[in-house]
């Protein structure tokens, strides 16, 4: 049964983008409508997601920690993919759309550089060219990503405009993608940007809910009673929720709630987008977005680089409006308190972002709101991460 690609959810989503870009994304709404359910498309991505990405990734059952939390908690191991994170998944599925679209480059732009890395191993793995723009200031507290960027044959060109940060790099992207819509396709990180990016990014991280759904029932005979995942821009958590959005589970999407030491509530929630953003317009999307009482946007902070973005996807803004998924947050040194728990209790590493789900089953569990059998997306390792905690040492 063929569903109708939808270019909104709710009032969220849309196409918020310069004329000139209006061909491009129609191209690609074509195209994805046209790959997405051809077998030929299909078991090519399935083969790169099983023998180079090393999927499915395992569910396990955390038996130390659920003693600890008190509540029976398995862990989807999204850390175990290589590359250490979900992110593979949708850079593979889009690397190689853009090779049956005919297109002949990459671009992409990334902050922490793990989305650039993501992209990276793709653009390697299939052979095709790939051009990360990056701030020049994360360049530097990055070096370690652009250096493996440019290991796997990709170019990372220094954005220097601005604050030379994410913003910047996302603008010189854009620009790119514009002049060049002929030859190249813009490879979005999360279920972000405009229509079509949302649901093409959201049905590539779906394969992990998918998996969830066949493990859980083989393990435990039903599904969860909730499922918990970190939230940025949300693509590990709509990964994770969409294959049981008409299912009687509950879904939480954590999001960073930042070092807890701002002036204003609103700041205080300093990534928590869902859970403090008002509507706005960011890149070329309509969603909840952080921002002052003019609409500019407010920078947002947390110890996982990957939480730290002002946005979030336009669906996971939509269902949060209607119920069906519960916003929620972390501050970092709850974080930091469950990522110590998962290495100590498991022998698992787990990323600063994900620890924030970890976390709010921790301070949740004995209150009954996950119910008895909870899910937690781990959506990457912590290996990137042990300066950061080396520096915050309890
Ligand atoms: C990038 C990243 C995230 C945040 O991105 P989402 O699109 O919200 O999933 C979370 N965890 C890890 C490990 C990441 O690398």
């Amino acid at each position: 049964m063929k569903q109708e690609l939808r270019s909104k959810f709710g009032k969220y989503g849309g196409q918020f983008v310069p004329e000139v870009l209006m061909p491009a994304l129609e191209e690609l709404t074509e195209q994805y409508d046209k790959y997405k359910d051809d077998p030929v498309f299909n078991e090519e991505l399935n083969y790169y997601l099983r023998d180079f990405a090393g999927r499915p990734s395992p569910l396990y059952h955390a038996k130390r920690l659920s003693e600890e939390y008190g509540v029976k908690i398995y862990l989807k191991r999204e850390d175990l993919v290589h590359g250490g994170a979900h992110k593979l998944n949708n850079t593979l599925g889009q690397t190689l759309l853009a090779r049956y679209m005919g297109k002949k480059r990459i671009i992409a732009e990334t902050g922490a550089g793990q989305h650039g890395t993501a992209c990276a191993m793709s653009g390697a793995a299939f052979g095709i060219r790939t051009e990360v723009y990056m701030g020049a200031r994360d360049m530097v507290r990055q070096r370690m990503n652009v250096y493996r960027m440019e290991l796997m044959g990709s170019k990372v060109i220094p954005v220097k405009s601005g604050s030379q940060t994410l913003k910047d790099a996302i603008n010189e992207a854009m620009r790119d993608w514009v002049a060049n819509v002929e030859t190249t396709h813009y490879l979005i990180g999360s279920v972000v940007g405009p229509h079509p990016f949302p649901t093409i990014v959201r049905d590539f991280q779906s394969v992990i809910g998918k998996e969830v759904r066949m493990q859980i029932m083989e393990k435990e005979g039903r599904f969860p009673d909730s499922i918990v995942a970190c939230t940025g821009g949300g693509s590990n958590a709509m990964g994770i929720f969409h294959p049981f959005i008409d299912d009687d589970v509950d879904l939480f999407a954590v999001e960073a709630g930042g070092s807890g030491m701002k002036a204003t509530d609103k700041e205080a929630l300093h990534s928590a987008t869902l859970c403090a953003g008002e509507d706005g317009v960011l890149h070329g999307m309509r969603t909840k977005v952080l921002q002052n009482k003019y609409g500019q946007i407010l920078e947002s902070s947390s110890i996982a680089a990957g939480l730290d973005y002002a946005g979030v996807g336009p669906e996971l803004a939509y269902l949060a409006d209607i119920g069906r998924i519960k916003p929620r947050n972390s501050m970092d040194s709850e974080a930091l308190d469950a990522f110590h728990d998962l290495c100590r209790f498991e022998g698992i590493i787990p990323a600063l972002e994900s620890s924030h789900a970890v976390a709010y089953v921790k301070k949740t569990a004995n209150t009954g709101e996950l119910g008895d059998l909870v899910v937690i997306n781990i959506s990457g390792r912590g290996d990137k991460d042990l300066e950061t905690v080396m520096g915050m040492r309890k």
